[in-house]
């Protein structure tokens, strides 16, 4: 899709680090990382978020994919936090499905920092 900077990932147009990759995903460094190990499994294909029409195979192969991520980026021992931000409660700020894959340091067990929501 035109405009969107993940695609442009994807295709190779847009830099990235990319820590693995094969016919159907990407898993890249997040570019502002929130942790020790922070990085992105998109897949290749354009989906808006989770919400959109995505098939149980693809979400099968996307968690795969994690899993391969989190081996390459040497935390599938220490253990890691996956997190799909989906639309705008969540903060969802790049609209191209991702899996944020976080690890590399001991995390809080609280998970959700709730803001003030503005009126509607
Ligand atoms: P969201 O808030 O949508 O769940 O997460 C989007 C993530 O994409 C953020 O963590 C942000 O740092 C990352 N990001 C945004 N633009 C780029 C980019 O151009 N390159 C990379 N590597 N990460 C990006
Ligand atoms: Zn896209």
């Amino acid at each position: 899709m035109e405009d969107c900077v993940f695609c442009g990932i994807a295709a190779g147009t847009m830099p990235a680090r990319i820590v693995w990759e094969d016919e159907d995903f990407v898993a890249f460094d997040d570019i502002h990382p929130q942790a020790p190990v922070h990085a992105l499994v998109i897949p290749r294909r354009h989906y808006r978020s989770l919400a959109d029409d995505v098939s149980e195979s693809l979400l099968g192969r996307m968690c795969l994919a994690v899993t391969k991520t989190a081996e390459v980026k040497g935390v599938a021992g220490s253990g890691y936090r996956v997190i799909v931000n989906t639309g705008r409660d969540a903060g969802q700020s790049v609209d191209h499905l991702h899996v944020h894959i976080l690890g590399g340091a001991r995390m809080s067990h609280g998970m959700v920092n709730l803001v003030e929501k503005p009126e509607e």
